[in-house]
């Protein structure tokens, strides 16, 4: 892994490991897991195929560390 002292707002890639790194253990938005899932489904909403976008971001509590921290 690469260096964690630049933080979070230079990667424009989410870094599981840091996100656990970073996450509250307790936190209720990721469960420890540091990691968010927003599923968006674009247009028909009653098609239910895997072709939706699923966009995945940090919690806010891996934010809230990573400022602390970071
Ligand atoms: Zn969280």
């Amino acid at each position: 892994m690469k260096e964690k002292e630049k933080g979070l707002r230079y990667q424009h890639e989410i870094d599981f490991d840091v996100a656990e790194m970073y996450a509250k253990s307790n936190c209720k938005h990721c469960y420890g897991r540091g990691i968010v899932q927003m599923d968006h489904n674009f247009g028909d909403p009653i098609r239910k195929d895997r072709q939706k976008a699923t966009k995945v971001d940090y919690c806010q509590c891996v934010h809230k560390m990573a400022k602390k921290y970071g």
